[in-house]
């Protein structure tokens, strides 16, 4: 049985009791495959797997998409044990902080990275990246974890998240792990479970443009692949479509090898989130 801990005091007294290692993977609920693909690899790294799930209300800019973030702790908990359950060495947990045990009253602790907190993501979700970096930064204090794990699907929140560690000297070891994607391309996010049907075909142009900037870029170079993001970018939908350096996530110069082309699509009130990474 998975453990559920589900207040700040019975986490810490949970936390304090732990001497083996511990991996982490903080999410935001509604798991999915690209949740799951996290989770197994700390469970294969480490004795105990603390999962959290906490919808940060720091990191949403309109209080519609807040209050529409789904929220499925039963089924999310059913697929945990279900995964547990092919590693039964292995203990997950999930830590449900409430909203007082992170942001107590009074709380103006802010975690600003500035260098990457207004660019591509950061630019069109002002703020954003404040509420990413510090509920991580107040989750790490909480979980002390050993490793924590990341998806590349947000890699802007990735290099955040490194930002942080590197900046507050944190002793924990950030894993970045691959994009999941449905058999159509679509990266699994918790938000696509709000697109309609035409929508979701709809969808498949974010991936499919991310595909088309790569091949440009690797046949013709960064100039033809930046004029063809120009004209993909009349399609209003498209809030960003960038090819930037992979680790500082400056704007991509000719002389950079590895890059990532970064872009965000909004259909109605969803707005979609993918990259591609490549070595020239
Ligand atoms: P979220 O619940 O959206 O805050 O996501 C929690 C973690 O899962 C973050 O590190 C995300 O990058 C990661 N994640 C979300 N979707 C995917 C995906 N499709 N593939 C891999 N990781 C993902």
């Amino acid at each position: 049985m998975i453990k559920v801990l589900d207040s700040l005091d019975s986490f810490i007294d949970y936390r304090n009791d732990i001497s083996s290692k511990v991996g982490f993977v903080p999410t935001m609920g509604n798991l999915h495959f690209g949740h799951l693909s996290l989770v197994e690899k700390s469970l294969v790294e480490n004795k105990i797997t603390v999962v959290s799930i906490f919808v940060n209300p720091k990191q949403f800019g309109e209080a519609a998409d807040l209050e529409n973030y789904p929220r499925t702790f039963d089924e999310d908990r059913e697929l945990l044990e279900n995964l547990n359950k092919r590693y039964p060495d292995k203990k997950i947990s999930i830590f449900i902080p409430k909203e007082e045990d992170i942001y107590p009253a009074g709380f103006d602790q802010y975690i600003s990275i500035e260098s990457l907190k207004d660019i591509s993501e950061g630019e069109t979700r002002p703020g954003h990246f404040d509420g990413v970096a510090t509920v991580v930064y107040r989750l790490f204090n909480l979980v002390k974890p050993t490793n924590a794990y990341f998806g590349r699907k947000d890699y802007q929140q990735l290099l955040v998240v490194k930002e942080l560690v590197r900046q507050k000297n944190l002793a924990v070891k950030i894993h970045g792990l691959p994009i999941i994607r449905e058999a159509d391309g679509l990266a699994m996010s918790s938000r696509n479970i709000h697109l309609d049907q035409e929508q979701r075909k709809e969808s498949l142009s974010l991936s499919k443009s991310l595909l088309k900037i790569l091949f440009d870029l690797q046949t013709n170079g960064l100039e033809s692949a930046n004029n063809l993001i120009q004209k993909m970018l009349e399609d209003k939908r498209y809030n960003y479509l960038e090819i930037r350096e992979a680790n500082h996530f400056a704007q991509a110069k000719p002389s950079d090898t590895d890059l990532v082309i970064v872009g965000n699509f909004q259909l109605g009130s969803t707005r979609l989130l993918d990259n591609v990474e490549v070595t020239l």
